[in-house]
């Protein structure tokens, strides 16, 4: 199985295979800039150089870059939209840069009042626009579209919106999904029981393709089935719980794509905690496990 959690890059981007190393993961997520500020980030050749070699010495693939949480490529604001769109070339250039195999992780945008009509519309052209700007670059990052928990104006809470999003992009084969359980189950798709998660996947099956599916962001919800609310959760310590997640990790749609848990560190073993008890779940061995978070 892979499975890792969103490694910090904090003391330089080569420090973070170091760390998914010490905390036994597979694969993993990292920002390729301080998400919270516009500012760019300029990779030295020699960060670049220690990161992909020590890469290359670890079993740590694949590697997910996840976008800096300010890009919103459905702004109804010239300004915004356009920066946003800069914005994204440049993770996609530091993607490609960094990873032999990259993958760029998006929630897809919020139209902040415009509508949600016109928010997909936008989308699209974004995505057009960054689709042939990558190709006349030669980049061969593979963009995913995360599905979003709908709070505030977010795009991409259902199947449906993501669909339009992926059908409108001329390049398809250049666009992928990240599948987010905290996300989906705060949206309204029930993962807390077999039943639901089936009829989850068979509606994700259905409306975008397993095989547009390349991770899964695995995240217990802090809110209830269909709050909105984007808060994770340690894994089986929210809504979905532990029941849900054995189904969700062992399922045939599932069980062989890279898990990627970006739960709290509210205490540095919390990323540990979580990653063992995935790990067990799968074996099978839940009840010996310590999971006493403080939270
Ligand atoms: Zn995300
Ligand atoms: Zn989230």
């Amino acid at each position: 199985m892979k499975i890792g959690c969103h490694i910090s890059i904090a003391g330089g981007i080569d420090n973070s295979v170091v760390r998914a190393v010490e905390l036994g993961c597979n694969t993993m997520q990292i920002f390729s800039k301080n998400a919270s500020t516009w500012r760019e980030k300029i990779l030295k050749k020699g960060e670049v150089e220690s990161f992909r070699e020590s890469l290359k010495n670890s079993n740590i693939n694949p590697v997910f870059i996840h976008t800096s949480y300010l890009v919103n490529l459905a702004s109804p604001s010239d300004v915004l939209y356009f920066k946003s769109i800069n914005a994204f070339l440049g993770e996609m250039k530091r993607a490609d840069l960094l990873l032999p195999d990259p993958y760029l992780i998006i929630h897809p945008g919020a139209h902040t009042g415009a509508g949600e009509e016109y928010g997909i519309q936008r989308i699209i052209r974004a995505l057009n626009i960054i689709l042939e700007e990558s190709a006349d670059l030669g980049l061969k990052t593979m963009i995913l579209l995360e599905d979003t928990a709908g709070s505030g104006t977010h795009l991409g809470y259902t199947f449906k919106q993501l669909k339009r999003m992926m059908e409108g992009a001329k390049d398809r084969k250049s666009i992928g999904i990240c599948f987010d359980t905290c996300h989906a189950f705060a949206a309204g798709y029930d993962l807390s029981n077999k039943e639901g998660v089936e009829q989850t996947l068979e509606e994700l099956d259905k409306g975008l393709g397993l095989e547009r599916l390349r991770v899964v962001h695995l995240n217990d919800s802090k809110y209830p089935l269909g709050s909105r609310r984007d808060r994770h959760m340690h894994i089986g310590k929210g809504y979905i719980g532990l029941e849900g997640f054995k189904v969700l990790v062992n399922h045939k749609y599932l069980k062989d794509l890279p898990f990627i848990l970006e739960t709290p560190k509210h205490d540095e073993k919390d990323d540990l905690k979580n990653i063992n008890l995935v790990k067990s779940l799968i074996q099978g061995t839940v009840l010996c496990v310590n999971n006493n978070f403080k939270y």
